[in-house]
């Protein structure tokens, strides 16, 4: 992408030399290995533009491996001809020209692909990409951790990444089960919510010590971000009866609604105590046909009145409602925006926001890039370019208005890219 502005191509060339913090991924290990050449285009998010120009039947035969290439390429086709100017669709184009040397994607395309895919498993090769997009660090959400190995410190980290605490798991509990799970590897019996309770700060602090910096939640995949603040008592009542009774298994969200929301407050206040930010995913979500109401950052705004002590970093832009986000950012000290993944959900919003938000909120609270992919650090990279291109799209045009001087701009860019959350997050990173 390219602007409009006089300045555009300096301060994109200033950009493109900057340090970035990635504050948001999900990069447990290096990968993947692709193994066909159908993987590296309909990868990642773009599987659900592919979808959603297509069908539930096509988007299975497409990634049926088992099928040649010229069996799937015609399906294939016409969902790219549908769907090839999306974000999602950048980031695919950008990676076929950098590591494939193609201009489009065409069956020959696919073919000459085939004997070249790469390899990111490969250690070496995955940090070198990272390297490329002059990534310093990567806040990482990763799910599936084996606690013993966060008390140990023997857990392994993927290049660069600073570890966050997810949250989701340790207030969703709906059985006995669910509770076991969690006190198990520290050797605990749990028989009440006050020992859960304490058990989960001893994680948490677990994590810490061995140097996560934020927590962060996704909940509003499956329920409301509207938590409510439930009196102990009805949090406890549901908690003892599967407790008491281990072959009940309530529903999620609805089943264990006071006993979720009490915990999610519990652990406002562990975060508060631990001095940790919490990111929580708002806006859009991953996959396709889900509810867009419920994940509104304006949702949380009991939230953030009630604890202020905790600084809360949401996600996403809150895609598609930036002005909430705006709203919200400007009016509570406890608010920060993060661009994480926005920039390729929807590059045009994000030039559009970037300069509103200059225009209306504190720049120094908005974190400019996240990649939100699971290993692929090729298409990390090409988020990094499209991120890099809409700051300074949004920059320049700013500067062209004669809003910002040429040296505003260069210093916003730097504070978005790499600075406030450098800060944020308590990096430490010295450039
Ligand atoms: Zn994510």
């Amino acid at each position: 992408m390219k602007g409009n502005a006089k300045y555009y191509n300096e301060l994109r060339g200033y950009i493109e030399e900057l340090p970035i913090i990635d504050c948001h991924d999900h990069s447990d290990v290096c990968k993947p290995k692709y193994i066909d050449p159908v993987q590296v285009v309909v990868n990642g998010y773009f599987t659900s533009d592919i979808q959603s120009a297509s069908s539930d039947r096509d988007i299975q035969i497409i990634n049926d491996y088992s099928l040649s290439l010229e069996e799937r390429w015609p399906v294939l086709k016409k969902a790219w001809d549908r769907t090839c100017y999306t974000g999602y669709a950048k980031v695919t184009k950008l990676v076929l020209k950098k590591f494939y040397n193609e201009e489009d994607l065409t069956l020959e395309a696919l073919k000459r692909m085939k004997n070249k895919l790469l390899d990111l498993e490969n250690e070496k090769t995955f940090k070198k990409i990272l390297d490329e997009a002059r990534i310093a660090a990567r806040i990482e959400n990763i799910t599936e951790i084996d606690y013993r190995q966060i008390a140990d410190r023997s857990y392994k980290l993927s290049p660069y990444a600073r570890l966050t605490i997810p949250l989701p798991a340790y207030h969703a509990v709906t059985s006995y089960e669910a509770v076991e799970r969690i006190a198990s590897p520290l050797g605990r019996r749990i028989t009440s919510l006050d020992e859960y309770i304490d058990l989960c700060f001893d994680i948490f602090k677990a994590y810490k010590d061995y140097g996560a910096v934020a927590f962060k939640d996704q909940s509003a995949y499956q329920r409301s971000l509207a938590y409510g603040n439930p009196v102990k008592a009805g949090a406890e009542k549901i908690f003892n009866r599967f407790m008491e009774d281990p072959r009940r298994i309530e529903s999620y969200p609805d089943g264990i609604r006071p006993l979720d929301d009490y915990l999610f407050h519990e652990f406002m206040r562990m975060a508060r105590d631990l001095k940790l930010p919490v990111q929580i995913h708002t806006g859009h979500m991953a996959g396709i046909r889900n509810d867009i109401v419920k994940t509104n950052a304006v949702n949380l705004t009991g939230i953030i009145e009630l604890h202020r002590d905790v600084r809360f970093d949401l996600f996403h832009a809150n895609w598609p409602y930036s002005g909430e986000l705006l709203y919200l950012c400007k009016n509570y000290p406890n608010v920060s925006i993060d661009f994480c993944w926005a920039n390729i959900i929807d590059p045009v919003y994000c030039q559009n926001m970037i300069k509103q938000a200059i225009s209306s909120v504190p720049h120094g609270k908005i974190h400019g890039y996240g990649s939100d992919f699971v290993g692929a650090a090729d298409r990390a990279w090409a988020h990094s370019v499209i991120a890099r291109d809409n700051i300074a799209i949004a920059l320049s045009d700013l500067v062209e208005m004669e809003y910002l001087t040429a040296a505003d701009a260069k210093k916003i860019a730097f504070d978005l890219l790499f600075n406030n959350a450098n800060e944020f997050f308590n990096l430490k990173i010295k450039v």
